[in-house]
């Protein structure tokens, strides 16, 4: 296929020395990416227009770790979706079992699509201008990919044995849900995450500033105010927890009749009354664990303590520009009409109309939330959930978190690893089925203004090339490690 993770590696600079990192690890990582990219894996979500894009990407990842000596299997779920998983055995400090489970560290290796998207550069090119990479999958998630698989050549070229077990994974199908990805094997392969008990991939991981406060840098003006120096000049979020994902119908019936005879139940009128209290609904501010905990130590770090009102720390949060909007969105559960369906023709009225709703939860709010939507959109109305992910939270003073803020803390010292709430999904909620908590970290080191998760499914998708040498560089030390 021409398409190799290895022999140009150490030998292969781009015109302009793209490719020069400083260590071994750091130039196979970018040419990692760069090959990953280089392969159009884009999931369309309908298996008759996929092509073998995952499975040629899971190929490459597996000669890239045979090369070194590194056994694999290759899941192919359906023709065409492939999976990776190769398991590098730990032991403990006497040579023995490890002491902790082990650890599943993953990244899918489909991408969404580009049609329709405006892209400068080509979104398979894997090109890079002014040290900036361009490509689809160069934020999600090919970057973490290609890290991983130059950490463990690194770990197979060393002779290096984990303090655990790690279970490196590359899954097919993230993006429309891992039905043939971690979902099936989650389903058909438990035995490949055996013993695992934590599990690292995205979403989070990279910097975002941490501006000072005005009153904190009063402070530090006076002249005894030596010791309020700030240490922690970027947080490095870790998604300790996920918002779970419903799909919902709400359907009004009446009497359908002529429209030149208007009817009290007409449920045209109804499901728009219904639709509209939703949007007009705010649902309760909510400090889950992972907030409370970035509240804290977010505003220990800048200097000023968050107010305890919702209103006015939502106040503070939109001042922290998109950082402050990541945070707001795990803050609340939100439902959004997204489809309506009601009626044929201009003058009869229908006996049904019918709208769908996108539903996210917070962990702790499964019980609940139906019952307060169910108040909001009234009595008149049926409300049916059809599918129902549930949200996801692990702890979020666990020792994988001082681990991150060690490997983090040795490259970046004013860095601070701060726990956030993630409002999307990751196939870290696939794992958790099997009781395998999930941490979304993928370390990235980005200029004050560069917002990595703005980069998600956007044309132009790009992350500066030395965020990515940081990033092989603390996911290595992190797995040596957790
Ligand atoms: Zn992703």
């Amino acid at each position: 296929m021409g398409e190799t993770l290895l022999t140009e590696t150490v030998s292969e600079t781009s015109s302009d020395g793209s490719e020069a990192g400083e260590t071994l690890l750091e130039r196979e990582a970018l040419h990692n990416i760069r090959e990953l990219i280089r392969i159009d894996s884009v999931n369309t979500g309908d298996l008759r227009t996929i092509g073998d894009g995952e499975a040629r990407a899971a190929r490459l990842v597996q000669a890239a770790l045979a090369e070194v000596g590194l056994e694999s299997e290759f899941i192919e779920s359906t023709p065409g979706r492939g999976n990776v998983v190769a398991r590098l055995r730990g032991a403990g400090p006497d040579g023995g079992a490890p002491e902790r489970g082990a650890l599943v560290v993953h990244a899918h290796l489909d991408v969404v699509p580009v049609d329709g998207q405006d892209w400068r550069h080509p979104p398979f090119g894997a090109e890079i201008h002014d040290g900036l990479l361009y490509g689809r999958g160069a934020v999600d998630m090919k970057n973490f990919a290609g890290v991983l698989v130059a950490v463990a050549r690194s770990f197979a070229r060393e002779g290096f044995v984990p303090p655990r077990d790690l279970v490196f994974a590359f899954f097919a199908d993230e993006e429309a849900g891992g039905v043939w990805g971690a979902k099936w094997l989650v389903e058909h392969r438990p035995d490949l995450f055996e013993g695992a008990t934590e599990a690292l991939s995205e979403v989070g991981g990279f910097s975002v500033p941490i501006p000072a406060a005005a009153a904190a840098s009063e402070r530090s003006e006076a002249p005894d105010a030596g010791a309020a120096t700030v240490r922690h000049r970027r947080a490095y979020l870790v998604a300790t927890a996920e918002k779970g994902v419903a799909w919902a119908r709400v359907t009004a019936r009446g009497r359908p009749g002529h429209g030149s005879r208007p009817t009290t139940d007409n449920p045209v009128v109804r499901i728009g009354r219904a639709v509209a209290a939703i949007g007009d609904h705010r649902f309760p501010f909510t400090r889950t664990p992972a907030l409370e905990t970035f509240l804290e130590r977010f505003g220990e770090a800048r200097g000023l303590a968050f107010p305890d009102a919702a209103a006015d720390v939502e106040a503070e949060l939109a001042e922290l520009g998109f950082t402050g909007s990541l945070l707001g969105a795990g803050a609340r559960d939100t439902a959004s009409p997204t489809v309506l369906d009601a009626g044929s023709k201009t003058n009869v009225i229908p006996g049904v109309a019918t709208a769908s709703l996108d539903l996210r939860v917070l962990p702790g709010h499964e019980e609940t939330f139906v019952d307060e939507l169910r108040a909001v959109i009234g009595p008149d109305v049926e409300l049916e959930v059809s599918t129902w992910i549930a949200p996801i939270a692990s702890p979020v003073d666990a020792p994988i978190v001082s681990a991150m803020q060690q490997a983090i803390e040795a490259d970046d010292p004013e860095g601070l690893v701060v726990p956030y709430l993630l409002p999307a999904s990751t196939d870290n909620k696939h794992l958790s089925r099997l009781g395998i908590a999930g941490y979304g970290f993928v370390p990235l080191r980005v200029p004050d203004g560069f917002d990595v998760f703005g980069q998600f499914h956007t044309a132009d998708e790009h992350i500066p090339v030395d965020a990515l040498a940081f990033s092989a560089r603390v996911t290595e030390r992190l797995l040596r490690l957790a």
